[in-house]
């Protein structure tokens, strides 16, 4: 595990390339996010994003997060980003305040009663498969409208925006061109539903600026903020 010194130095190259990629296309920098995600790092790695000001992390699994959560004494808001199977649902709406990877109406359901029965409201982002990767989760960009109706109905549950994860390839274009794919769904979903989407949650270490010059407003950094993953 790094330093808290050398997690700085990171934080700030990697705010320096959000604000390049911002400006580049004309952007305000500010209007984009920055999520640290500190899966498979120790709690450490949380408790220096909180130190360093931010207000929440990324989580890709419900039991690991978990075990921070409970063991963390210092309050962040944390975000499930990973495939969320429907029997860690409940466990899911206690400890996340958001879940990006909802992609299914059976999930939706299971959520929307987990949150009455907890009585809150569930900030989620439908995770869409904008780059058509069979090795991905995510719904299909034809079956999101769909999707996102049912959300609406769902009285416990809150729809923020849209996620993606793009194709693992070396070309970028590809990466783009899901990028682009997700904002363009989300501008017609906003319109066709009069439902207000303002997040779209794209980008990763190696495709950022890519996510960026196509609209992301928030982008899930690990490795350019913690290196390479301790555990497996
Ligand atoms: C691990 C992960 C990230 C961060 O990836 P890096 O390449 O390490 O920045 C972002 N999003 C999701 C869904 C992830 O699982």
């Amino acid at each position: 595990m790094i330093s808290y010194s050398e997690f700085c130095d990171n934080c700030a190259r990697v705010e320096e390339r959000v604000r390049k990629a911002a400006e580049s296309c004309g952007r305000n920098p500010e209007t984009v996010k920055i999520l640290p995600v500190t899966k498979n790092h120790p709690l450490d790695a949380a408790g220096f994003a909180f130190r360093r000001g931010f207000k929440s992390v990324g989580e890709n699994r419900v039991q690991e997060a978990s075990e921070k959560i409970a063991a963390a004494d210092f309050r962040l808001d944390w975000e499930l980003i990973g495939h969320l199977q429907s029997n860690k649902a409940k466990h899911a709406v206690a400890n996340f305040s958001r879940i990006q990877s909802v992609d299914t109406q059976k999930l939706l359901k299971i959520l929307d009663s987990a949150a009455a029965a907890a009585g809150k409201v569930q900030r989620i982002l439908l995770q869409v498969n904008a780059g058509n990767d069979p090795a991905k989760f995510g719904a299909d960009i034809s079956d999101a409208p769909e999707l996102l109706g049912f959300a609406l109905k769902c009285p416990h549950i809150s729809v923020e925006g849209l996620m993606t994860i793009a194709p693992l390839d070396s070309d970028l274009d590809v990466a783009s061109e899901c990028f682009a794919n997700l904002r363009n769904l989300r501008d017609i979903l906003q319109k066709d539903f009069s439902h207000p989407l303002p997040e779209l949650s794209m980008g990763m270490t190696g495709d950022l600026e890519r996510a960026v010059a196509e609209g992301a407003t928030m982008v899930r950094i690990g490795t350019a903020l913690f290196g390479e993953r301790v555990y497996a």
